[in-house]
């Protein structure tokens, strides 16, 4: 059996990071194997939703390191490798080829799969959820030949796609559950404003819908919707969200509870075994509560935390959550958790394009958006919400001050 000091089990955004933070503190070639169940060498994914499905960027522009990084460093990379248990005892893993692998120090990293539908039809040509460069390469060939598509779910790949399908000249029209977009994380107001921005460049909802049944012939040609309303359609692609890949750690003893359970320091009940990314289920002492994150700034910090742990610097996992969208011409950020707040301020045009939004908790910031907005904004949101700073939200809304002046002094 080979042995390897440090192993990576997945080849996503996590162990492209950590491989790339590893190098930087010192990494001894033959320390590190990767074990990649994708056929592509570790790339950064919000492109695929956003530039590489608009055509903009190519394959080797969204790699987190070069292809050669791997072997100049001495790192192994194996691709398109199934690893079907740990033995966390026993530090090993094994190979679906059965091969057996041992290590020292290990970042579980998994990911997450997309959640699928279980409808007539789910099966159809046509029909595509996205989470891989491959999902990205079928949606995007497929897209060059059609004229309709109908998008489930009002998600963040809902909406990205949404974006580049109706940027393309394709009626696209979303049917989602929900009565407004994005509930969990905007204000009735900011799902007003996007869901204006996007009517006006050709997108339609269908709210409070679900998709019943998928028909076509060779491929999917209409959605039938749960009142018998048909749309005609010449792709689908379904973002119902994903759910964390577990399964090669059923047996391992380690404990799984919405994801890999890891604690502040991202380690998991298997001292010398870390998880991050998306499927990593962390203790969050900022905000004093468990969550697991989906986003790309999540798989990055978490991949070089645990990357400097393996290396000997073991400190707790202290972040404000964060992600960005780029749709049609608009970017936004978001940063912290708007769960549990009492008051949302506004500030700037929220009928426009430039302005920000704050979650307030006990008049506490506790999560920020921010579009178009000056950088004193961009710069307050993570700062306020790591320090819970109190703020005055009159002096918030009120645009014509600086941003700083809404800081109050504790308690
Ligand atoms: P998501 O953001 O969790 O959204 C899932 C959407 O699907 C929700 O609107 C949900 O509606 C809906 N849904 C769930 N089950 C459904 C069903 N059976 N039928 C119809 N609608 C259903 O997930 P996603 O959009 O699929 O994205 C997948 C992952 O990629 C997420 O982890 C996301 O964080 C990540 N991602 C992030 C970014 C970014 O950070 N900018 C961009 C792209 C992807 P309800 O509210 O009604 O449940």
């Amino acid at each position: 059996m080979k042995s390897w000091n440090f192993a990576i089990l997945g080849g996503g955004m996590v162990a492209g990071y950590a491989a790339k933070q590893m190098v930087e503190l010192g990494l001894k070639p033959g320390d590190l194997t990767i074990l990649s169940a994708d056929t592509a060498v570790p790339y950064e994914r919000p492109p695929l939703s956003k530039g590489f499905l608009a055509g903009k960027d190519t394959e080797e522009g969204i790699r987190i390191n070069a292809q050669e990084f791997y072997g100049t460093h001495g790192i192994e990379l194996r691709l398109g490798c199934q690893v079907r248990g740990v033995d966390a005892g026993g530090q090993r893993l094994t190979l679906a080829s059965g091969e057996e692998i041992g290590f020292n120090k290990l970042i579980v990293a998994t990911g997450a799969r997309p959640r699928t539908l279980d409808i007539p039809g789910a099966s159809l040509a046509g029909v595509h959820y996205l989470r891989s460069l491959d999902d990205s390469k079928a949606i995007r060939a497929r897209a060059a030949q059609a004229r309709s598509a109908v998008v489930i779910g009002s998600g963040f790949i809902g909406m990205e796609v949404a974006a580049v399908l109706a940027q393309q000249g394709i009626e696209t029209t979303m049917v989602l559950r929900d009565e407004r977009i994005w509930r969990q994380f905007f204000s009735p107001e900011m799902s007003h404003f996007f869901e204006s921005y996007y009517q006006a460049r050709g997108v339609h909802f269908v709210k409070t819908a679900t998709v019943r049944e998928l028909r076509g012939g060779a491929a999917v040609d209409r959605a039938v919707l749960g009142d018998g309303r048909a749309i005609s359609c010449e792709m689908v692609v379904a973002g119902i969200g994903v759910q964390p890949v577990t399964e090669p750690l059923a047996a391992s003893g380690i404990t799984l509870n919405n994801g890999v359970e890891v604690n502040e320091y991202l380690e998991t009940s298997r001292p010398g075994i870390y998880a991050a990314g998306d499927v990593a289920s962390y203790q969050d002492v900022l905000f004093g509560k468990r969550r697991r994150v989906e986003h790309w700034d999540n798989a990055v910090s978490q991949g070089q935390h645990c990357a400097r742990a393996l290396m000997g610097d073991r400190a707790p996992f202290r972040h404000v959550p964060y992600f960005f969208s780029d749709v049609f011409d608009l970017s936004y950020e978001f940063w912290g958790d708007p769960s549990g707040a009492d008051a949302i301020v506004h500030r700037g045009d929220v009928a426009g394009n430039s302005f920000s939004a704050w979650w307030l908790r006990q008049a506490t910031v506790v999560a920020a958006f921010t579009m178009n907005r000056p950088d004193e904004e961009r710069e307050a949101a993570p700062q306020w919400i790591e320090a819970r700073q109190r703020v005055s939200a009159a002096k918030l809304k009120d645009a014509a001050r600086p941003v700083a002046e809404a800081a109050e002094p504790a308690r």
